[in-house]
């Protein structure tokens, strides 16, 4: 039984990639022995949370290893000193472990700088690499553009042995920020704007999480990647299209320098879903700004947002088996996430009752009508008898939702209305007779008459026009319920101007004064209801006290809108 989805891996190893490009890669490579095993990596920059971009790419990098009997290592690519934080570095590996997945290495790399720094000199002693002295601005200017070629340098022609030796007065701390860097000598006039003399090392006096403060120089991503992929024994290196480009420096790169294995770079698309964002720089400065309760707000698309709002790592690994890895890029529906976890709920999660706008019920007749009726025994789950059940009192008092009374309606209203009968869910029908109003018209107070033996039966000449859920208004459990819809108000924030701009101020909705069946002060934290009628909640991992209870909605019973309307 699901007993919530806190901070347990439920293992993703009964599952398998479904076929793509990439597998098909891997059993050419297997079949024609270019290689003869897969060794994959999963390289986040510790520079955030991580969010369901990132699932995409976990779920292939560790499950081509699962599938190929292979390894894969989760390795921090902690080039920058200046963003990365160890709060994201153990994130980062609390969210891969809650996804199902293992690494075989834990690597950095940092781990790989003094090996960096020699490579960098094997590029410099063969002539193909270059002290420059140019501001950056002033490389970017002589980059040129895509319709212009760039210009050389004027330092480019340095000898080696100068450009060992201010090399060298770079990584001793001689040279001051932006004053010099290394970059490769490479081709100014490539149809590719990454080889034009790229730069491989730069000048930063800052201190590094890892290394403290050992390096004033630290390597590029271009250089560093291919290189730490080669140290690690990687296979096959696969990262997103805007990458594709690069590869080209990927392999230049392991073509010049003396390292023997050889990994191949793969470009699949990003994923990209609608109604959320995907750039840790961006959801940063939602963080930042307050906008939204944390990197784990449940609005947010991070993995820690989808586990506080009660996605399982099941229903995440199977969103991204659904979307598939392919090299299109596209946009894919919030729906589509959306129906993986209701399908996972609505087999596992048990049910509950939960009255979100409580107006109160008088059973006028109720110890006339039902005075020899016990506690009501029903079942967790309409399917799976395994789950248990559990007791549920009627009595003279009860809540029922606001919305499930009129004092007049059409047929077409199946719920209660003044003079008509409805059942109570698991009890006996019940015919509303009147009701109390305040001044503005809001029903306070409805009274209601039960059927006498109808408690899992109709007597001869009722009828109810429907069932409603409702809980005891003396034995309840009261409670917040936090309501949530997309959190900005178009579908690509991303592509906004100004993407704050878009944030839905109304995406939270919270109701202080849940009526909740006795049984959910049991719940435990991160636990997963369906709350009848209303959806699928879970217990806030973050808020939810003993006596005082949070739920978080997950996901409606039902698709019910599209986009934001
Ligand atoms: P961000 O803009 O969020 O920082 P990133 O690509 O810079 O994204 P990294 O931490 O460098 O983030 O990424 C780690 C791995 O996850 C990389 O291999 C990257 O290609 C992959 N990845 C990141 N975002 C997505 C996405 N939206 N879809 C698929 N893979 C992604
Ligand atoms: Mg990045």
């Amino acid at each position: 039984m699901t007993s919530g989805n806190g901070d347990r891996a439920d293992g993703a190893g009964a599952e398998r990639i479904p076929r793509n490009f990439i597998t098909d890669i891997i059993d050419a490579d297997l079949k024609e022995g270019r290689e003869d095993h897969v060794a994959t990596r999963f390289p986040p920059e510790p520079n955030g949370y991580l969010h369901i971009g990132h699932a995409k790419s976990i779920c292939l990098n560790f499950g081509l290893a699962r599938d190929y009997q292979g390894t894969c290592n989760l390795r921090f690519d902690d080039t920058n000193p200046v963003k990365e934080d160890a709060e994201y570095v153990n994130s980062i590996m609390a969210d891969v472990r809650w996804l199902g997945f293992e690494w075989q290495g834990l690597k950095h790399t940092s781990d790989y700088f003094d090996q960096l720094c020699s490579y960098a000199v094997e590029l410099i002693e063969q002539g193909l690499a270059y002290v420059d002295s140019l501001s950056p601005d002033e490389i970017r200017d002589y980059r040129g553009t895509l319709t212009e070629p760039g210009r050389e340098s004027p330092y480019r022609n340095r000898s080696v042995a100068e450009n060992l030796k201010l090399f060298t007065d770079m990584k001793e701390g001689r040279i001051k920020e932006g004053e010099a860097c290394l970059r490769a000598r490479i081709d100014m006039a490539s149809p590719f704007m990454c080889m034009r003399d790229p730069v491989i090392y730069r000048v930063r006096f800052a201190t590094h999480e890892q290394t403290g403060d050992k390096w004033c120089i630290y390597p590029m991503y271009d250089f560093a990647h291919c290189i730490s992929d080669a140290i690690e024994g990687i296979t096959h290196s696969i990262c997103t299209l805007e990458f594709q480009d690069n590869r080209r420096l990927y392999d230049w790169v392991l073509d010049h320098i003396s390292i023997k294995s050889r990994p191949h770079q793969y470009e699949m698309s990003r994923l990209n879903l609608a109604y959320s964002i995907t750039s840790k720089r961006k959801l940063n400065e939602l963080v930042e700004r307050k906008l939204v309760d944390g990197w784990d707000d449940p609005r947010l698309t991070t993995i820690s947002g989808l586990r506080r709002r009660g996605y399982t790592p099941a229903s995440i690994r199977e969103f991204c088996r659904r979307i598939g890895v392919t090299k299109q890029d596209n946009v894919v529906e919030m729906s589509a996430l959306e129906a993986c976890i209701r399908e996972d709920l609505n087999q596992n999660a048990p049910r509950a009752m939960a009255v979100l706008h409580p107006v109160k019920l008088v059973i006028d007749n109720y110890s006339a009508a039902l005075a020899g009726v016990g506690p009501l025994e029903v079942p967790n789950h309409p399917d799976r008898p395994e789950l248990g059940s559990r007791r549920l009192d009627l009595g003279p008092e009860l809540y029922i939702d606001a919305a499930d009374f009129r004092e007049e309606a059409d047929k077409h209203y199946k719920r209660l209305v003044t003079g008509g009968e409805v059942r109570l869910r698991y009890g006996c029908i019940i015919k509303a007779v009147s009701c109390h109003k305040d001044e503005s018209g809001t029903v306070t107070e409805i009274h209601a008459e039960a059927v006498p033996d109808s408690i899992g039966q109709t007597p001869e000449g009722h009828k109810a026009r429907g069932v409603i859920h409702w809980v005891n208004a003396q034995s309840c459990l009261r409670g917040t319920v936090k309501l949530y819809r997309n959190l900005f108000t178009v579908p690509n924030p991303g592509a906004a101007e100004d993407f704050l701009s878009t944030v839905d101020t109304l995406s939270l909705e919270t109701l202080d004064n849940a009526a909740l069946e006795q049984s959910l002060s049991q719940a435990v934290s991160g636990q997963s209801f369906q709350f009848e009628r209303e959806g699928y909640f879970c217990v806030d991992s973050k808020y939810s006290k003993v006596g005082a209870p949070v739920f978080n909605l997950t996901v409606a019973l039902r698709e019910t809108r599209k986009g934001n309307a």
